[in-house]
């Protein structure tokens, strides 16, 4: 009999994991924090607001920060912040979620999907500049799964271009990229804080840059309330005050930002455990065949992976005869860690970009924002399309217990060194992998 739990055997797991995987870390200075807003009747005031938006801009090292009521909101005023109007087009990863992407319709333009880096899993900077075209006036950035982009020769591209750059966060807030802080790289950072990222505050995003324009842009776009013609700079901004350009209310809930304010105090250093933890368990799993770490060297106190955001490993089935990542992945469910198989699916391949007519224009919306047919087949983005077979997930430690974590990466270490058991039963089916979202939905 085979030793692998799937196949009778005794689970590598069996510590109950205890407060490990809670997250976010909820104490009573939260729940003050909210019962005051609650109490105060301040529930759709902006003071609040201001306050976390200032802390927030401090602790990224920005001019400015403007809170959203989600990081979609967020990613459509950056976008019309950088000048995305009708017809114009976006580069952006195939393999993230979709907001990076999708609100470009909104503003009349259209997206040219871009590979991925097979370590990096972010947007390859050597897949972008031909891509550029006269319409192109942003490259959307995702930090995927935590990893920073590589923003050097992305910055030289766009600069060369005249072209600006967003930083999607959302899977890292606080990392950083050669000692510079994700999202003050590029001209403006975008990023959810909702309930199931690393910076978890409820339905939230934040929009930060340096720009004085992008950020007056984004305040017209969607925050009537803050638009008022003594305080906005922007010339051809000032006629309009008082009404919001986009026709959106993208302004937070207050007790986000009550929650926001409390969880920034605690967020690096929460961080700086997860990344021990996190850090551990791959040097736990240094040289098993089949299983390679999504991580930038852990030891470099200039680069990190931020909270490690819905972390994964890659997958190198030809070092474990073939064995499908669906059946690698079942196998360590079945040993008690948590582990899935794929990731994003890529975007290029829905049909939202390939035949919805969004807005009646009696063509796909994705052809209809643009002077030509820029869809993009199956086949012509091969990492992104070949990435639901060469990710899994990981168990996303919160907390440094050393013996709890030592068990689950036993389960994958004992799933990979057996896998030889489990090639007989594998269907190989891996056609429907990953999701176009990471967030469960109790039931
Ligand atoms: C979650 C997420 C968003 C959108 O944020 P919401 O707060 O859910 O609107 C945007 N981009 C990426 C990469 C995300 O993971």
């Amino acid at each position: 009999m085979s030793k692998l739990a799937l196949l009778g055997g005794p689970k590598a797991v069996q510590t109950p994991p205890g407060d490990i995987f809670t997250w976010p870390i909820i104490t009573k200075e939260d729940e003050e924090a909210v019962l005051e807003v609650l109490r105060g009747g301040k529930m759709s005031g902006t003071d609040i607001t201001k306050q976390f938006e200032k802390e927030f801009a401090e602790w990224q090292g920005v001019k400015y920060a403007l809170a959203h009521n989600n990081g979609t909101s967020a990613l459509l005023g950056a976008m019309y912040g950088c000048g995305v109007g009708v017809g114009d087009e976006i580069i952006c990863p195939s393999v993230t979620y979709w907001a990076s992407a999708a609100p470009v319709y909104d503003l009349g333009g259209t997206v040219v999907f871009a590979d991925i880096d097979p370590k990096s899993l972010c947007i390859d900077p050597k897949d972008i500049e031909h891509r550029i075209t006269k319409r192109t006036k942003a490259i959307v950035v995702v930090h995927y799964l935590g990893h920073p982009a590589d923003m050097d020769p992305i910055m030289e591209i766009a600069n060369r271009h005249g072209i600006k750059v967003i930083e999607d966060v959302s899977h890292a807030q606080g990392g950083l990229y050669k000692g510079r802080k994700l999202g003050t790289i590029g001209h403006v950072g975008a990023m959810s804080l909702m309930s199931g990222k690393s910076f978890a505050i409820g339905e939230a995003g934040m929009l930060v840059t340096n720009d004085r324009e992008i950020y007056e842009r984004a305040v017209a776009l969607g925050h009537y309330e803050r638009y008022h013609e003594s305080e906005i700079e922007t010339e051809y901004l000032k006629p309009y005050a008082g009404l919001p350009l986009g026709g959106y209310k993208n302004r937070i809930h207050q007790m986000s930002s009550a929650v926001g304010r409390v969880q920034l105090k605690y967020y690096d250093e929460r961080c700086a455990e997860i990344r021990k933890a996190m850090n551990y368990f791959w040097d736990l799993l240094e040289g098993v065949p089949g299983l390679e770490a999504h991580r930038t060297p852990p030891h470099d106190p200039n680069t990190n992976m931020a909270g490690w955001y819905a972390a994964r490993g890659i997958y190198h089935p030809e070092e474990l005869g073939g064995l499908s990542v669906g059946r690698f992945a079942a196998a360590v469910r079945a040993e008690g860690a948590p582990c899935g198989a794929g990731a994003n699916k890529p975007l290029h391949l829905h049909p939202l970009f390939n035949t919805a007519d969004v807005y009646g224009h009696g063509k796909p919306t994705r052809i209809a924002n643009s002077d030509r047919d820029l869809r993009q087949p199956k086949g012509s983005l091969p990492v992104s399309e070949n990435s639901p077979n060469t990710l899994y997930s990981i168990p996303w430690f919160k907390k440094f217990y050393p013996q709890i974590i030592e068990e689950y990466a036993m389960a994958f270490r004992k799933v990979a060194e057996n896998y030889k058991d489990l090639l007989p039963g594998d269907k190989k089916d891996d056609s429907n992998l990953g999701g176009y979202h990471f967030y469960q939905h109790s039931s």
